[in-house]
């Protein structure tokens, strides 16, 4: 086994957890998991002017619905914590105050007028390099002193090296290699006392002992700068993995909200196991080491390597995940089918909340006949309307008859369905076939002819599982019901 891991997720609580943020977290969770290290969860929340109100609690909502579990975080605590970077300002301003006295940090006391007007003025001018222009740069110390006494706001950013060059390696991408020259003195405090990103992320990431950082492609930007903040403070950087952005469908560009669902809640709404999407999850940019693709979150942690995790882009598709959801269904008891269901079918008005066990019991029954129909469990109230209703609209006339039967011939089968069901000694599949076939063959129609008509006398639709198994489910006294109300219709 690896050296035991201390890895991070760092979500900001701007948006609901993200399929990306999803897919990091997961990663992270089988690293820990896989080494006996731990999963960190620190919420990243000092863009005040971002934050959403109920982003956290859908953040962890969401993740331990993955079935994920962190060993650190703001709910459970830990030898490192606050895990809030809100609840942490002190921390950040003692650090970037300690960079400053030691030269390598400074006061800016630049106005917003001005750095905007300096923004505007290289953007006109095409510039290859656009950012502050260190004008605080070289203050003298008492000015800066002076300025702050007299309470002039001041952010304090910091002194980024004019020269050479800045290399780190990354798990994934390799040796990576950017000119300093190209780095602006970047932000470290914001005049509120708030850190931003660059910051916070390092000054934690050291704090708490983490050793790798995984996170998405769009960060790689950032770390040149965090390699020369490490090396400012005199610390060993973590080892940093940057995961490959989600393309969407057709492979041209980022995926966006513009190509469906972003958030690990839209799945969970539209009715995705959360089997599944960990599953896909998880081949969405690392490679299994042999040729197979369903993995369980145990084998999952068994076989995850960073040395498998793809450089390039990965597609999304929607395609796969509706398979994946496939597979994991089927899989399902009739038991966990039901559970999973539930709720589906209680927010669709079918069964009360709480569910009276007898009447769960009837969904675990029918589960078996549905395994199949099930694509998403918001699918379910659908599929197990026809079984857990008392009543359901009488079909209409041409339904029942269909292409082929004329009235006569559906009200004699209908009325001879309705002695031979009420009859029958058990109503089970068993004795319901020949009962049904003897009714046709008294009444010289074919097989089929008899069964659609019943199909749709007690369903009201065409297409439903097995006739004998439909009608088992449904249950004798519903089903003689509904019979009677199609005799009604066809008058
Ligand atoms: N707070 C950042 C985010 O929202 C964290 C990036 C990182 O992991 O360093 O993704």
């Amino acid at each position: 086994m690896d050296k035991p891991v201390r890895v991070r997720f760092a979500p900001s609580p701007t948006g609901y957890l993200h399929i990306g943020g999803a897919r990091t977290a997961i990663y992270d969770w089988l690293l820990a998991r896989a080494t006996g290290g731990q999963f960190i969860l620190r919420i990243e929340d000092t863009d005040r002017a971002r934050l959403v109100p109920d982003a956290l609690a859908d953040i962890m909502d969401s993740l331990r619905w993955l079935g994920l579990d962190w060993d650190e975080g703001p709910d459970v605590g830990g030898p490192c914590g606050p895990y809030l970077q809100s609840e942490r300002l002190h921390i950040y301003q003692a650090h970037a105050e300690r960079l400053v006295e030691e030269g390598k940090a400074y006061y800016c006391f630049c106005s917003e007028e001005r750095l905007a007007a300096l923004r505007a003025a290289q953007q006109a001018a095409k510039a290859e390099i656009v950012g502050y222009d260190r004008r605080c740069r070289d203050l003298p110390a008492a000015e800066a002193e002076a300025a702050l006494r007299r309470g002039e706001k001041a952010v304090i950013r910091f002194k980024m090296p004019l020269t050479g060059e800045t290399t780190f390696h990354d798990a994934i991408r390799g040796e990576i290699t950017v000119a300093n020259r190209l780095l602006d003195d970047m932000v470290l405090l914001k005049s509120d006392g708030f850190p931003t990103y660059h910051l916070a992320a390092v000054v934690d990431d050291h704090l708490m002992g983490i050793t790798h950082v995984l996170r998405g492609d769009e960060w790689l930007p950032s770390t040149p700068r965090h390699i020369l903040l490490y090396a400012a403070f005199g610390w060993e950087p973590p080892l940093f993995a940057h995961l490959p952005v989600f393309l969407n469908p057709s492979g041209g560009g980022k995926l966006s909200k513009r190509h469906g669902a972003t958030s690990v809640r839209e799945y969970r709404e539209k009715g995705y196991l959360p089997e599944a999407l960990f599953n896909f999850l998880l081949l969405l940019g690392w490679h299994p080491p042999e040729e197979r693709e369903i993995f369980t979150a145990a084998e999952a942690v068994a076989a995850f390597s960073l040395e498998r995790v793809s450089k390039t882009p990965v597609a999304f598709s929607p395609e796969k995940l509706d398979w994946f959801n496939g597979v994991y269904i089927r899989s399902l008891t009739p038991e966990e089918l039901a559970r999973r269901c539930l709720p589906f079918l209680q927010r669709a008005g079918l069964l009360p909340d709480p569910c009276p066990p007898e009447r769960f019991a009837r969904v675990v029954r029918v589960a078996p006949l549905l395994r199949e129909r099930i694509h998403l469990l918001t699918d379910a109230p659908e599929q197990f309307g026809i079984f857990l209703e008392d009543e359901i609209p009488a079909p209409a006339p041409e339904l029942l008859l269909g292409k082929k039967l004329s009235p006569e011939a559906a009200r004699a089968v209908l009325e001879r369905a309705a002695v031979v069901l009420a009859e029958l000694p058990s109503f089970d599949e068993v004795s319901l076939e020949p009962a049904l076939r003897n009714i046709a063959r008294e009444l010289g129609l074919k097989d089929g002819e008899v069964f659609m008509l019943l199909r749709v006398a007690v369903s009201g639709r065409t297409a439903t599982p097995g006739i004998f198994e439909t009608l088992a489910a449904i249950g004798r006294e519903r089903c003689l019901d509904r019979i009677n109300k199609a005799r009604e219709v066809l008058g």
